[in-house]
């Protein structure tokens, strides 16, 4: 029988397998049919822990028997509160530095987006309604700078601020006026930078970033000091800066967020997939005082329009406590600097493979590109690539000829080496 299921980002037309999964332990997913797969991209990036982590499934259990969903309108909740406070603690800080001090939740990475920029916008707005924000300080602003080959979800707000391409060709024209801003790939940072402090002259309302690393737009790494200048050249401008920490959160990068390695703090940061260790969806989007009090009033006019009857679900939210909890008790940052030495012996092997180059790597996260003819988003190399690699155990979804891991913390030696094994077993089909 034909599934009436439609899934994301799947071109039903090509008939791949749709391997169906019943179980799921650590770094691995058990099939309906008795294979396993391991899990080399932690289920798009959120599993951080693994799957089913005990501390975590634990929390779940225990919150959905005691208060499961409170509409979030005026109403509050002990778990909303606490991963609140547990997150403003852990947030990025830095001393002269406006602190990121209230959060919004949401439910995915996208809406977490949807929400800074609404928060941006916002603040602009209602900096006008007080007569603060002038001709001479640009008056409500509404353009939004963007790094090139960006990508921030896909709802429309967050698709209009990726990059324009086959992601979101469909649905031209799309929300923003988007100002875009080069990628500072090596020697092409200056040009970079420049161009930011060309673009902010002209006032736009915020400069959102994917920090350290572009994900979907092709695990792009760029250096710490590029990061730390985008935002002092905002702060000079007075542009709000975003990070999009949506990937990056979590440790992902070596730290627990990636504007850390910059000492930068953002005006507002978007957070979501590891946020609860992968288990359910939850999603917050942090500001900074000046942010909140902007929309702070006794005037309706003024608060923040924005909701949706989920947020801060107080399972998810049960489920984000037990992850800081385990982010505060245990060595999680050990965990992934031993992973990430794993991963950097074994790809340097790999990169000396005639089918490969490009190596690159930044924490738990690495990359390298096949060498091939047929290699854009288009041609069907990367369905290839998944189905070379699932008849192999594993589950991995390159974005063209990158073939990328970002595989949960808790990936063993032994696993590492079947990886590294496809992964160079793909250099000799493929190359
Ligand atoms: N922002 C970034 C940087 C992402 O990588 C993603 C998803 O991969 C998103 C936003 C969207 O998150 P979600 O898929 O949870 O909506």
């Amino acid at each position: 029988m034909t599934s009436p299921v439609w899934h994301p980002f799947t071109q039903h037309g090509l008939n791949e397998p749709i391997p169906h999964v019943v179980r799921a332990q650590g770094a691995l997913l058990h099939l309906a049919d008795g294979g396993t797969l391991i899990d080399a991209i932690s289920s798009w990036w959120v599993t951080t822990h693994g799957h089913c982590h005990p501390r975590i499934a634990a929390a779940i259990a225990a919150q959905a028997g005691q208060l499961d969903q409170l509409i979030f309108a005026g109403y509050t909740h002990d778990p909303a509160e606490t991963v609140a406070r547990g997150l403003i603690d852990l947030a990025p800080r830095a001393e002269g530095q406006p602190a990121l001090a209230h959060i919004f939740y949401s439910d995915s990475g996208s809406t977490a987006v949807e929400v800074a920029l609404k928060m941006a916008l916002g603040y602009w707005h209602n900096l006008a309604l007080d007569g603060l924000a002038t001709e001479e300080s640009g008056g409500p602003r509404s353009c939004i700078l963007v790094l090139e080959h960006s990508y921030h979800g896909d709802t429309i707000g967050a698709m209009s601020i990726g990059e324009r391409g086959v992601y979101n060709a469909a649905w031209q024209p799309l929300l923003f006026d988007v100002g875009t801003i080069p990628f500072p790939a090596p020697g092409r940072e200056r040009a970079c930078l420049e161009a930011l402090d060309d673009a902010c002259a002209d006032k736009p309302a915020a400069f959102i970033v994917e920090p350290l690393i572009l994900g979907a737009g092709g695990m792009l790494i760029y250096p710490a000091a590029v990061l730390r200048e985008m935002a002092a050249i905002c702060r000079r401008h007075g542009v709000l800066f975003i990070a999009d920490e949506v990937m990056t959160g979590w440790g992902r990068t070596g730290t627990l967020f990636a504007c850390e390695q910059a000492g930068v703090v953002p005006d507002i940061m978007a957070v979501a997939k590891g946020i609860t260790g992968g288990a359910i969806p939850l999603a917050a989007t942090l500001a900074t005082a000046p942010i909140f009090d902007a929309h702070r009033s006794t005037d309706r006019a003024r608060l923040f329009y924005h909701s949706s009857s989920y947020t801060a679900n107080a399972i998810a939210c049960a489920a984000a406590v037990a992850n800081l909890a385990i982010w505060r008790e245990e060595d999680v940052l050990g965990r992934i600097a031993a992973l990430a030495q794993g991963i950097a012996k074994r790809l340097e092997r790999l990169a000396r493979h005639p089918a490969f180059a490009n190596p690159r790597q930044l924490g738990a996260i690495a990359a390298i590109d096949l060498i091939a003819a047929d290699a854009g988003y288009l041609s069907d190399l990367a369905p290839r690539l998944r189905a070379f690699f699932l008849e192999r155990g594993l589950l991995l979804r390159p974005l063209g000829n990158t073939i990328y891991l970002m595989p949960p913390y808790c990936l063993d030696e032994d696993q590492l080496d079947r990886l590294f094994l496809a992964l160079a077993a793909a250099g000799d089909h493929f190359g």
